[in-house]
């Protein structure tokens, strides 16, 4: 998609922290950290949101949280950690490019809002 910044990092365009990579995602890790750890998990295929998903697009995502959960360890979330999708105005969606924060390395608050 034109003018998507996570396209162009998929594409190579746009130098990214990579720490995994296959045919259906990347995860790379957020420029501006909200936690001790901080990655982002961008599915390869440009949708804006998981209203706009599509079947096969869930089915495609729910594959990539899978995939995530078999490395935990590896990326020092073996605590815990917390995924977080934003969407639209309420939800502070700045990047109209479906991607799941994934957060941990140390404690998280409770407060979620
Ligand atoms: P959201 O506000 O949920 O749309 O999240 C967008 C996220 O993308 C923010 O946490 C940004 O820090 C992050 N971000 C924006 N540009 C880049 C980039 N070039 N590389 C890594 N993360 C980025
Ligand atoms: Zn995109």
């Amino acid at each position: 998609m034109e003018n998507c910044i996570f396209c162009k990092i998929i594409a190579g365009e746009i130098p990214s922290a990579k720490v995994y990579e296959d045919d259906d995602m990347l995860i790379i890790k957020d420029i501006n950290p909200q936690a001790d750890v901080h990655y982002l998990l961008l599915p390869k295929e440009h949708y804006a949101n998981i209203v706009e998903m599509t079947d096969a697009q869930a089915q495609t995502l729910a594959g990539c949280i899978k995939k995530l959960s078999a490395m935990v360890d590896e990326l020092g979330l073996k605590d815990g950690f917390r995924l977080v999708s934003n969407k639209g105005k309420h939800g502070c969606q700045s990047v109209e490019h479906l991607h799941i924060h994934i957060l941990g390395g140390s404690q998280l608050s409770e407060n979620m809002a």
